[in-house]
């Protein structure tokens, strides 16, 4: 029997954590605030924008839906980011995907202030987080390592397979689990054998938008499946990359879907936007005793 690696626990002690640090934020005049900005019609998304701002709400984040509309062009959503990247109560911005057809996601991904980038979204970002330095990690990419911590797995001198290379999710869940130590194998459309590049995983994260994509034969006895996955279907309900009945018994542990690397994902953009408007203030206070040291000499 497999084990399910359930998010939610986890995902309600680090809001605890993130509502405790706004509420000590607010007392200093300080109320952390989030932007979420967004150009589709898609339902699916648009539903997880709302859930993404009501958890902020109720950790005593303010949250902005700025819904630029299906037909926004790239130097309206960049000029959007750029304002957003300049506003001092602005203290974190989410770039939600899809955008429109022909929209040079790349370069809107340069926009976004990296002070203010909560989901690792920047090139920036992410080349410091290749460079083990202090930056915001993708949070979905961050919530695999949370998730594998919270329930006592190391990745440690351990064999890990990563489906996936995209630059949100693949690519730096690959780069978090070599600076655990483990030793890394990435997987990906041109892989031309796929099992043969994960069946000998003691952790594998698959991370592609293919349901049912991972069946017994991709995956060790014995090992940690994280699904990161997440496709929604016509009628409301949401698909892993994993097919979970096939893999149960050979699995010992795999995170469900819905209810695994989801909520985890969404508490630590609270919590990114929490730390972001702590770091932000310090800079801000630091600034201002600069300059009045400054005119004082
Ligand atoms: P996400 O944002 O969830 O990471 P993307 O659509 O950006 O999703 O990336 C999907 C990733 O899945 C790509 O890296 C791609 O190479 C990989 N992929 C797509 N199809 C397959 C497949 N059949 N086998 C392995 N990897 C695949």
């Amino acid at each position: 029997m497999t084990r399910s690696l359930g998010g939610a626990e986890l995902a309600t002690s680090i809001r605890n954590d993130a509502s405790v640090a706004a509420a000590a934020l607010a007392e200093i005049g300080v109320r952390p605030k989030l932007a979420v900005v967004q150009a589709t019609d898609d339902e699916s998304t648009a539903w997880y924008v709302r859930s993404i701002a009501s958890a902020a709400k109720r950790t005593g984040i303010l949250c902005d839906i700025v819904d630029l509309g299906a037909a926004a062009s790239t130097e309206q959503i960049r000029s959007t980011l750029v304002e957003l990247g300049h506003d001092p109560d602005v203290h974190g911005i989410i770039l939600q995907t899809p955008l429109p057809d022909g929209t040079d996601l790349d370069a809107l991904r340069e926009a976004i202030n990296p002070a203010k980038d909560v989901d690792g979204a920047n090139p920036v970002s992410l080349g410091r987080l290749v460079a083990r330095l202090p930056a915001f990690a993708p949070a979905t990419a961050q919530a695999v390592i949370a998730l594998l911590d919270h329930h006592g797995i190391s990745p440690h001198g351990r064999t890990a397979a990563v489906v996936g290379r995209s630059t949100v999710v693949g690519s730096p869940v690959a780069h978090l689990l070599v600076q655990r130590n483990a030793t890394v194998t990435v997987c990906h459309r041109h892989t031309t054998d796929l099992a043969a590049g994960t069946r000998d995983a003691d952790i594998l994260v698959v991370a592609v938008g293919i349901p049912g994509l991972i069946t017994a034969d991709h995956v060790a006895d014995g090992a940690v499946v994280i699904d990161v996955g997440t496709t929604a279907t016509a009628d409301g309900r949401l698909l892993g990359d994993v097919d979970a009945a096939a893999v149960d018994g050979r699995a010992d542990a795999l995170t469900p879907v819905p209810g695994g690397v989801g909520p985890v994902t969404t508490a630590l953009l609270l919590n990114h936007t929490v730390d972001a408007a702590a770091t932000q203030y310090a800079q801000t206070r630091s600034d201002s005793l600069l300059a009045g040291f400054r005119s004082s000499v």
